[in-house]
This record gives C-alpha cells, sequence and structure tokens, in this order.
C-alpha cells in the first residue's frame, strides 16, 4: 500500500490564483473550482491511512 500516487496528486492539483485546480487545467484541459475531486480523493484516503495508522498506535 503507497501513498505515493496522493501525495503526487497534491502535489499538482493546488489552487490557482483564479481560484480554479491549476492541476486539472495542466493535466486535463479542464477548468475546475479547487479543491477539485481529486483533491478530495487524495485527501479522503490520506485521512482514512492516518486513522488506521493511528489505531494501531493505540493498540
Ligand atoms: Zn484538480
Amino acid at each position: 500500500m503507497s501513498s505515493g500516487q496522493d501525495q503526487a496528486i497534491l502535489a499538482v492539483h493546488v489552487r490557482g490564483i483564479d481560484g480554479m485546480c491549476v492541476g486539472c487545467r495542466v493535466w486535463w484541459s479542464r477548468l475546475a473550482p479547487y479543491p477539485c475531486w481529486q483533491v478530495d480523493w487524495a485527501t479522503s484516503r490520506q485521512a482514512r491511512t492516518i486513522t488506521t495508522r493511528f489505531l494501531e498506535g493505540v493498540r
């Protein structure tokens, strides 16, 4: 299980000066308001990973 893909997405999909996602414009030539669905996806995956680590640490 790797989080490299999540970090790559979060590194590219950043908020532009106009409030739109830079990564979506560069990668998909698409205008999407930030945070786009890919940022949502990556952050939710990271949150789940952190939660799992936290629960394992408690146990
Ligand atoms: Zn995006």
